[in-house]
């Protein structure tokens, strides 16, 4: 089957629509979806008539609510199409409202005290910008409905509600600056995304048999094998035919979903992997890369293989990340980050990107919470991943341009030539050499931003709600200002100075894995979060609740709930991690070593039975060894759970945090290191569970 007989087959796409609904309908829906009119309830009627038909023909029988809980995966309640008459007989039914609205059981879903404090239900609100779909599996076909999820008093509980919010306020905010270019026949901005998504793949066989793994996504113990990521004959080497016909298998699958999966190559890690979409409008880029997580390990266990979409599965070899590409465009198709051809285009260009490197200093702190998780604190600031100081890269050219608008120079035509000799020159760079912009945690690539820093398993909601924020705050600011100035084009000079002299600190060239630059930024006073819990202490500041409340994202109950939430969501995953670790200790490490010791001191015995005068000292000294390792994993285990019954005890969330991170984490890297030896030193035969040989080196 061609390409074009699938892409978007499972989905009620514009097409579909035009094709399905009476053309008032169809051009009603429109505006909503383009301009955000409310809908009618006699036109919800009609189309929830047209994509039950629709669905049921593609043999649909159920029907769900699709959200997007604070937990950051999707949630969904199936229900059936079926409804009976009075004489018994069973039909179809799906109405307008059952579209529009839903009314999920929504008490097992965090809230972070919103609901209960007013109510405890919560609603999904149809997303019409975001196309149903069908999903198909062995429940059989379901058809989706991208839905907001709120409480009774409208207080968001998912990741998309702020998110659509946050694309209005920035449609707004941007709509009013090229208004003052003169720019009259875009109606509104939209922000566009397109998310890199990293993941590893491992052989189910040996997934199953580490508990690790199943209960945390990612191993806490492992040995390197003699060989790591060190030859880089990973990267971009051959797929192997397995992965290939997953590979294969995982296209199709998105493709008919409407998800454009368009690369897909190995990463540099082995067993690590790739898949980037063509990008889209930020909500339905948002809603794809959720579902392409889901389709990945959907399909990779059709293959016997794990996905692990975890930032740090392995110690050792890199972890894994989701690049989000983000630039703003208007309706009618300008990409407003891309260098013009005008000197008007490049005055409108240079400003934007004034803008977004205003905003990004001033708000650096929230860009790093945005990408914060617990499993990315093993890789921001660890010398793979982008550090975890936010910095701006632009290249020499681009930086060149700034410096002279910095210092006055601001001759429109000369910024033409240059322009055109510089971006149009702009390094493409690829991706395999150690170039210094991978380095950066926010590089413009010549028509867009990449955001380097989001997780691989969180949603990419919250990275976007942040930079739709902040980069509307100040367009807002410049909106503000340049309204009311006699002389437009003398104050966009004062206002890009201003901007750039301000904020130039947070540009970074250079090579962010260095120490210098941890120094550097120090000096320079960028903020370096190291870590989950401290980034998210800045989401309830005053400055951060008035920059959100002022366009609308979050109202300061939903910052403290969320805040709450993501406390809570550390405290419980690294209490799991250290239980499991603990558990792992005591069930398989240390019998495991015990009956290896007890093996080599047997055959000690025999061996000196048989012929007193052998030397035994290997034997010996590998018993030694083991024991002496055995009593430090002794120590170290008691100390561990000392640190999690300490943390557990705490009664304010915020401080149990803390004392995951400060007390427990340090602990379970305390435990590891001995039993990682013991690894090393047991044999291949009564080691109690797969190594990273099988893990890494066996798909
Ligand atoms: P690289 O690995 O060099 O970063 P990829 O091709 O893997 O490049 O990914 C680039 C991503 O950027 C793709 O998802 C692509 O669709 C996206 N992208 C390209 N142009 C834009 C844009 N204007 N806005 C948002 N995303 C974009
Ligand atoms: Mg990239």
């Amino acid at each position: 089957m061609s390409i074009n007989d699938l892409f978007g087959t499972n989905v009620f796409s514009d097409a579909v629509m035009k094709e399905r609904l009476p053309k008032e309908t169809y051009k009603s829906l429109k505006r909503t979806i383009e301009m955000g009119e409310p809908l009618e309830k006699t036109t919800a009627e009609v189309i929830a008539n047209a994509m039950k038909d629709w669905a049921i023909e593609k043999g649909a029988t159920h029907y769900t609510h699709w959200f997007q809980p604070m937990t950051g995966k999707t949630a969904e309640k199936h229900d059936s199409f079926i409804s009976l008459t009075p004489d018994g007989r069973a039909t179809m039914e799906f109405s307008g409202k059952e579209l529009i609205q839903g009314e999920p059981d929504a008490s097992s879903f965090p809230n972070g005290g919103l609901r209960a404090t007013f109510e405890a239900r919560g609603y999904t609100a149809w997303d019409p910008t975001s196309p149903a779909f069908l999903k198909e599996d062995s429940a059989g076909v379901t058809l989706c409905i991208p839905t907001a999820f709120y409480s009774y008093t409208g207080e968001a509980l998912d990741k998309k509600t702020p998110l659509l919010r946050s694309m209005e306020s920035i449609s707004k905010q941007a709509m009013r600056v090229l208004k003052l270019f003169g720019e009259t026949s875009s109606k509104k901005v939209i922000t566009t995304v397109g998310a890199e998504q990293e993941y590893f793949l491992v052989d189910k066989k040996y997934y199953q048999a580490r508990k690790d793994l199943i209960f945390t996504g990612r191993t806490l113990f492992g040995a390197m094998p003699p060989k790591g990521q060190e030859l880089d004959d990973h990267y971009f080497g051959s797929i192997k035919e397995r992965i290939a016909n997953f590979m294969r298998e995982l296209d199709v699958e998105l493709w008919k979903l409407g998800v454009s999966a368009k690369t897909k190559h190995n990463e540099v890690a082995p067993a690590q992997f790739e898949v980037a979409p063509i990008f889209s409008t930020t909500n339905i880029a948002t809603d794809h890369n959720q579902l392409m997580m889901e389709i990945i390990q959907k399909v990779a266990m059709r293959h016997d293989l794990v996905c692990l979409l975890h930032e740090k599965p392995f110690a050792g070899v890199n972890g894994s990340g989701k690049h989000n590409n983000w630039s703003l465009a208007t309706d009618d198709g300008i990409n407003l980050l891309n260098p013009g051809k005008t000197p008007e285009e490049n005055a409108r260009f240079l400003l934007f990107l004034s803008i977004i490197i205003a905003a990004v200093d001033e708000y650096a702190p929230l860009l790093r919470l945005s990408a914060a998780n617990p499993g990315n604190d093993h890789r921001l600031g660890a010398n793979e991943a982008p550090p975890a100081i936010i910095s701006v890269f632009l290249g020499d050219k681009l930086t060149s341009i700034i410096n002279q608008i910095e210092a006055g120079d601001l001759n429109i035509e000369k910024q033409v030539e240059l322009l055109e000799v510089g971006v149009s020159t702009l390094p493409k760079l690829p991706k395999d050499s150690t170039d210094r912009n991978r380095t950066s945690p926010f590089a413009f690539t010549g028509n867009r931003f990449e955001f380097r820093m989001c997780p691989s398993s969180a949603s990419i909601a919250g990275p976007n709600i942040v930079l739709n924020t902040i980069v509307s705050e100040y367009l807002r600011r410049v909106a503000d200002e340049l309204e009311k100035a006699d002389d437009f084009n003398e104050s966009l000079k004062k206002v890009m100075v201003r901007l750039i002299k301000d904020h130039k600190k947070i540009i970074f060239d250079g090579d962010g894995y260095s120490d210098d630059w941890i120094k550097e930024a120090a000096r320079r006073g960028l903020p370096n979060l190291s870590s989950t819990v401290e980034a998210y202490t800045y989401f309830d500041k005053p400055e951060a609740v008035e920059l959100f409340e002022r366009h609308g994202v979050f109202t300061k109950g939903e910052i403290v709930s969320r805040k709450e939430i993501v406390f809570e969501e550390y405290a419980k995953i690294i209490n799991i991690e250290g239980l499991t670790m603990s558990q792992m200790v005591k069930k398989q490490i240390i019998p495991a070593c015990i009956n290896y010791m007890t093996d080599v001191a047997e055959s000690i015995s025999k061996i000196k039975g048989v012929c007193p005068s052998v030397d035994v000292s290997v034997q010996e000294e590998l018993v030694n060894k083991i024991s002496k390792l055995l009593f430090d994993v002794r120590v170290k285990v008691a100390d561990l759970n000392k640190a999690i019954e300490e943390a557990k005890g705490i009664s304010n969330i915020e401080s149990m945090a803390f004392a995951y991170r400060e007390k427990v984490f340090p602990a379970m890297a305390e435990l590891r290191k001995p039993c990682d030896e013991l690894e090393k030193i047991v044999s291949e035969e009564a080691w109690p569970y797969p190594t990273y040989d099988e893990l890494l080196f066996r798909v």
